[in-house]
C-alpha cells in the first residue's frame, strides 16, 4: 500500500518552502490561481467526527453538519496555520458562513468569497471570469505579488493534468484492484496535495492496481457531497459491491474539462462552467438524470446510493425527481441521510446492506 501524506504534513512542508495556505470551503474554486501566488489550497470538508459545540452559538441547529464542522474547526484554533480562508457561495448555508466570518468573527486571516453563476451561458462565463479576476486582484494586493499570464497558464496546465489523472482513475475504476476505502483515501489527497504530487501518487496507484479483467463485484453509483462517514465503502465492499460510478462533489462533479485560450481567467471560468451537472450550479433535473444514466450505462451499474448530508436542501430538491427518473429507466436507488460527525446508524447500515443484496 502507498504511503499517503496527511494534510498536516503537506501544509508544514509547503510552508517550510515559503508558501502560504488557503483553507477552502466546498467546492468549486480556481485552484491554479492560488498556486500561481505560491498559495496551496487545502480544502476543509468538515472535518468529520468533530465535536461542534462551539459552532452552535453562531449557527442554527438545522444547518448542515459540514458548515457546523468548518466553523467549529476554526473556533477550536485548527486553522491558525492558514493565511487565507476562501468560502465559495456553494449554497445558502456557506454564504451565511462567509458572512459570519466577514462580519462577526473577523479572523486574522483574509477571508475571500467566490460566487459561481448558476447557468452555462456566455454571460455566465464572462461573469465568472470577472469574479476570478477580482480574486486575482485581491491576491495581488494581499501578497504584493503579480504573477503574469504565462505563470497562470503554467499552473492551469498542471491542474488540468491532475484533473485528467483523476478522470482516468474514475473512468477505469472497474480495472483497478483496490478496495473503495483505500481508493477514495487516495483520490481525496487531491483536496490538499499540490497537483504535481497528486499526479505522481495517482500514476503510481494506476500502475500498481491496474488489471486486465474488470472487478467481478456488483457495480453501484454513489451520489452526494462527500462520502462521510467513509464506512459506507466498507459496507459496500463487504456486500460484494464496489463504487463504479461517482457523482460526488469531492470527485466526479469536479471533473473539470480542459480549457484553451489566451486569457487565463476565461480558461479557469470555462472549466468550472462546463463541469458535470450538479446541484450547486442549479442544473436541471433532466441534465442530472441524463448524467446519472450515462454513468450507469458506462459502468453497468443498476443502483444509485444517494448519500446526502442532512439539511442539505439543494441536494434534497432533486432526490425524488431523480429517483423517479432512475426507476423509470430500470435503475434502483436508495437515500441515506448522514451527519458527518456521527457514525452511520445501524438502521442505515441495514438498509444499505439490503439494497446491495437486491442488486445482485
Ligand atoms: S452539505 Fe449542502 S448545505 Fe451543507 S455546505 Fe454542503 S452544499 Fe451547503
Amino acid at each position: 500500500m502507498l504511503k499517503i501524506p496527511t494534510r498536516t504534513e503537506t501544509i508544514y512542508k509547503f510552508k517550510a518552502k515559503g508558501g502560504k495556505i488557503v483553507a477552502v470551503a466546498p467546492y468549486h474554486y480556481p485552484k491554479a490561481l492560488f498556486r500561481a501566488f505560491n498559495i496551496l489550497p487545502v480544502e476543509v470538508w468538515g472535518p468529520p467526527k468533530l465535536n461542534t459545540l462551539e459552532s452552535k452559538a453562531h449557527i442554527q441547529t438545522y444547518v448542515c453538519s459540514v458548515v457546523h464542522s468548518i466553523l467549529a474547526f476554526y473556533l477550536q484554533g485548527n486553522l491558525e496555520v492558514c493565511d487565507f480562508i476562501l468560502i465559495p457561495h456553494t449554497c445558502d448555508s456557506l454564504q451565511g458562513l462567509g458572512s459570519i466570518f466577514l462580519d462577526f468573527i473577523k479572523p486574522k486571516q483574509k477571508v475571500l468569497t467566490f460566487y459561481t453563476p448558476r447557468e452555462r451561458r456566455r454571460i455566465d462565463i464572462s461573469f465568472l471570469s470577472k469574479e476570478i479576476e477580482k480574486l486575482y486582484n485581491q491576491l495581488c494586493e494581499f501578497t504584493g505579488e503579480k504573477p503574469d499570464f504565462e505563470e497562470l497558464h503554467r499552473h492551469i496546465d498542471i491542474e488540468e493534468k491532475a484533473n485528467k489523472m483523476l478522470k482516468k482513475l474514475l473512468n477505469e475504476r472497474q480495472y483497478l484492484d483496490i478496495d473503495d476505502f483505500n481508493f477514495y483515501s487516495i483520490l481525496r489527497t487531491k483536496e490538499f496535495l499540490p497537483a504535481e504530487e497528486f499526479i505522481e501518487i495517482a500514476n503510481d496507484v494506476y500502475l500498481m492496481y491496474k488489471t486486465d479483467k474488470p472487478i467481478s463485484k456488483t457495480p453501484v453509483i454513489v451520489s452526494g457531497l462527500l462520502p462521510e462517514p467513509m464506512e459506507i465503502f466498507t459496507i459496500i465492499n463487504e456486500k460484494n459491491g464496489f463504487v463504479a460510478g461517482d457523482d460526488l462533489a469531492i470527485t466526479g462533479r469536479r471533473l473539470y474539462p480542459p480549457s484553451e485560450g489566451s486569457n487565463p481567467f476565461v480558461r479557469l471560468a470555462k472549466s468550472i462552467i462546463f463541469s458535470p451537472p450538479e446541484p450547486s450550479r442549479g442544473d436541471s433535473v433532466e441534465a442530472r438524470l441524463k448524467n446519472l444514466l450515462e454513468i450507469a450505462k458506462r459502468t453497468n451499474s443498476k443502483g444509485v446510493i444517494f448519500y446526502i448530508v442532512t439539511f442539505c436542501e439543494q441536494e434534497y430538491f432533486y432526490i425524488s425527481h431523480l429517483r423517479k427518473g432512475l426507476r423509470e429507466n430500470g435503475i434502483k436507488s436508495i437515500l441515506i441521510d448522514t451527519d458527518i460527525n456521527q457514525e452511520l446508524s445501524q438502521q442505515a447500515i441495514t438498509r444499505l446492506e439490503v439494497f446491495l443484496e437486491t442488486l445482485q
